[in-house]
């Protein structure tokens, strides 16, 4: 489990539920996992014996269970027992309901962990007339739930990473490494298939002086208001990026320069009409390009910055064309 790549752990976590349940000849094992924002409680994988009906097909319900709730039930235990004849603590009412636990039946419950915070429950269902939870089984299946957070922190790290790697920290937007992955993609792209796409880049006008004069926290602020007008205004499939300090580029696929131009110039005036939390306008100055075939990445990069030295020279605010 500890082993598998980000994509193969739920396989891997249905699968362990799967051996023990097979293993203990239980009726169910499932995990379920309180959610980030709402606290919900909700059941991300579960093995059920045959002749048991899954409870994760029959109930899309989430559980309002706020962890606290939980970690007062377990009174510092790693795991609980629940009995089908002992009393449902109210904390798990909403278990009792959802698993209508028969005579002779018992669940074990074992906290899982990520890192220290609490993130959900393995439970084991079983069906015994002599108490199954041996003090060997119980501590397997902690050790079981414990693998399970392990397995889960360590995919939250790994995307935690891989977004961190190719995303800019300040705008949330693509940074220049995986922009240029997706430049060497869309090059590659329309040679192959003899289409074509557009190249948007852009600077911020006279931003040392916002910098000098209102300080670089609200500089930053403004990058980062200047980051969420461009999300705004692009598709799914176009690409915004923060190319560097105050520089940046949008690629728009299967799009030639004259459909360009006016994406472009509409970010451009969204940006002179917003009101950023200076009191002052902000405007940019945007250089446009299209693929022409043959064209390295450097190349419609070279044309599309040109362009935007023009539109520098042409008194700033406006958009120029690569031709
Ligand atoms: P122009 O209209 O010719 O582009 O003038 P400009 O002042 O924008 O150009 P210049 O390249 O001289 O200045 C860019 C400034 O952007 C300088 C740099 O301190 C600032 N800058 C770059 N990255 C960041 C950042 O992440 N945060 C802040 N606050 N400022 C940044
Ligand atoms: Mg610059
Ligand atoms: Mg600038």
């Amino acid at each position: 489990l500890l082993t598998l790549a980000p994509e193969e752990t739920d396989e891997g976590i249905l699968r362990t539920c799967r051996g023990l349940g097979e293993f203990y000849r239980a009726d169910r094992v499932f995990l379920c996992q309180f959610e980030d924002v709402s606290q919900q409680l909700k059941i991300s994988h579960e093995w059920a014996a045959v002749g048991v009906s899954p409870l994760q097909d029959s109930t899309t319900r989430k559980f309002p269970l706020l962890p606290q709730a939980v970690a007062t039930l377990f009174e510092g235990a790693p795991s609980v027992v629940l009995a089908a004849d002992g009393e449902m603590p109210p904390a798990l009412e909403f278990l009792s309901g959802l698993l209508s636990l028969q005579a002779k039946q018992s669940l074990l419950l074992a906290m899982v962990y990520r890192g220290d915070r609490m993130s959900g429950l393995l439970g084991i269902q079983m069906t015994a007339t002599a108490n199954p939870w041996t003090p060997q089984r119980i501590n397997t299946s902690e050790l079981i739930a414990n693998l399970f957070g392990s397995a889960l922190a360590r995919n939250e790290l790994l995307h935690s990473l891989t977004y961190q790697a190719v995303h800019d920290q300040l705008t949330g937007l693509y940074n220049r490494h995986k922009l240029e992955s997706f430049m060497d993609q869309e090059v590659a792209r329309c040679t192959r298939y003899g289409s074509t796409f557009s190249l948007v880049i852009f600077d911020l006008d006279h931003f040392k002086s916002i910098n000098d004069r209102f300080g670089h926290n609200e500089g930053d602020a403004v990058l980062a208001g200047v980051s969420a007008l461009m999300k705004e205004g692009i598709r799914e499939s176009e690409i915004a990026g923060r190319w560097g300090g105050e520089e940046f580029l949008i690629i728009l696929p299967e799009t030639t320069l004259d459909c360009a131009l006016p994406v472009a110039d509409r970010l451009r005036s969204s940006i002179e009409s917003h009101r950023f939390s200076i009191p002052e306008r902000v405007t940019i100055s945007v250089g446009v390009a299209a693929f022409h075939p043959g064209d390295t990445p450097h190349e419609i990069i070279q044309r599309a910055d040109a362009a935007l030295y023009s539109a520098k020279e042409s008194g700033r605010n406006c958009v120029k064309a690569a031709f």
